[in-house]
């Protein structure tokens, strides 16, 4: 049986070439001497590092959480949070990272809680921008789930305005995403308390 998602250990070889010749005109480009010693690698390295940080396009968030799902009578909330998340903006290609807290409410199905941080992953590791991944996630759960409600809720830095632009060191950008029964208010409030949330 082949899981439902790999982690990249071994790389693609020819993406692996075709990056690593982008990064040495890249650090070429930005003034640097590509043959000093502490270079030498760094084109394959950062080549390598990139093809994991964007390992979501190859895997299927629907796929893990089906990999786990059981019939279970449960209908009180489910909650996983301080998710830990790191991914990249589509503008800057520099990370943003933080945390997401998720929850949902059964309906009929409860799935593995290990599943939920992968489905993270899925999003995450690609590039992205906040709204989108907390949209994504969201939307994966619900299709796949079907639970009553589905709350997402995630805290972000962004390199993009911490080291550049605004420079804005301790800004934190908040997004979130309620279906079903999240969007009754008591409901919501009760999971933003609960996940010590601004927004509550
Ligand atoms: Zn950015």
């Amino acid at each position: 049986m082949t899981p439902p998602y790999k982690y990249f250990e071994e790389y693609n070889l020819n993406v692996t070439d075709e990056v690593k010749e982008s990064y040495q005109n890249i650090t070429l480009e930005l003034g640097e001497n590509v043959h000093r010693e502490g270079l030498l690698k760094t084109p394959e390295r950062a080549a390598k590092a990139m093809q994991f940080l964007t390992q979501g396009y190859h895997m299927d968030g629907a796929e893990i959480l089906r990999g786990a799902m059981f019939k279970e009578d449960y209908h009180d909330m489910v909650i996983i949070k301080d998710i830990e998340l790191y991914s990249l903006c589509e503008h800057h290609i520099l990370p943003f990272f933080g945390k997401a807290h998720i929850a949902y409410i059964p309906d009929g199905h409860i799935v593995g809680l290990s599943k939920i941080p992968r489905v993270v992953d899925v999003f995450a590791r690609r590039l992205q921008v906040q709204e989108r991944l907390t949209h994504d996630i969201l939307e994966c759960i619900n299709t796949t789930l079907k639970p009553q409600g589905v709350a997402v809720v995630i805290e972000a830095s962004h390199m993009c305005m911490m080291m550049r632009g605004v420079q804005k060191q301790n800004s934190v950008t908040t997004t979130s995403g309620f279906r079903g029964a999240f969007q009754r208010i008591e409901t919501r409030n009760e999971f933003l308390k609960l996940v010590g949330s601004d927004l509550s």
